[in-house]
């Protein structure tokens, strides 16, 4: 599989070309072009979270733990004095760090349901989601972000699966087929919540002017 450093750097390409594409076709503003770029290379990287020790897990629960401990410290600063705040901000980050970051990685394995079609295609609806009722985007734009997340997760599964092939050798590596899934028979029920998902959401959805 396709290391670290080659997934952001592809992403990174890949989301600058796709961005600038945008913007001479003069569709987005160049605030939305930020968005865009930025979201096109997370997706980039996102599938690895399922990899327990990977670089963007540890990232990912840093950055959540950091979160937490703001939130914890916003919901309660006109409430507690300062040394029960920092206490709980501590006791949030420990608990994200050394409970919920545990307990994710047991229950998630790498290249499994991460490193699936249905995965990237519910983490771009999710986006459409987000981006319509939490960030009051426009139908259009939130289904534009919808395929940078989209792109963006098919990118990195499909270098996973181009670095499966030994080409030296000329063989595949026993790892090949395992990033780009469609369905396991070993997981059905997850595959079947997975798609059941994505069809809820693409019911729901409003579709773009373009559709
Ligand atoms: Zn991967």
């Amino acid at each position: 599989m396709a290391n670290f450093r080659t997934h952001i750097t592809v992403a990174v390409v890949a989301s600058a070309t796709a961005t600038l594409s945008c913007m001479q076709a003069d569709v987005i503003s160049h605030q939305q072009a930020v968005i865009l770029f930025a979201l096109g290379v997370l997706a980039g990287i996102l599938p690895d979270v399922d990899s327990d020790y990977s670089v963007p897990t540890r990232m990912l629960f840093k950055l959540l733990s950091v979160l937490s401990a703001g939130l914890v410290v916003a919901c309660f600063v006109n409430q507690l004095p300062l040394i029960y705040l920092l206490g709980l901000a501590l006791l949030a980050i420990f608990a994200v760090q050394y409970i919920v970051y545990p307990l994710f990685a047991s229950v998630t394995e790498h290249r499994g349901l991460f490193h699936s079609l249905p995965a990237a295609m519910l983490f771009a609806l999710s986006i459409v989601m987000l981006g319509l009722y939490g960030l009051h985007w426009s139908v259009d734009f939130s289904w534009l972000a919808a395929f940078f997340m989209c792109g963006g997760y098919l990118v990195h599964l499909l270098l996973d699966e181009f670095y499966s092939v030994d080409f030296m050798g000329r063989s595949l590596k026993a790892s090949f087929g395992t990033a780009l899934t469609l369905f396991s028979p070993s997981s059905w029920l997850s595959y079947l919540l997975l798609y059941m998902a994505v069809g809820a959401g693409l019911y729901m959805l409003p579709l773009p002017g373009w559709v």
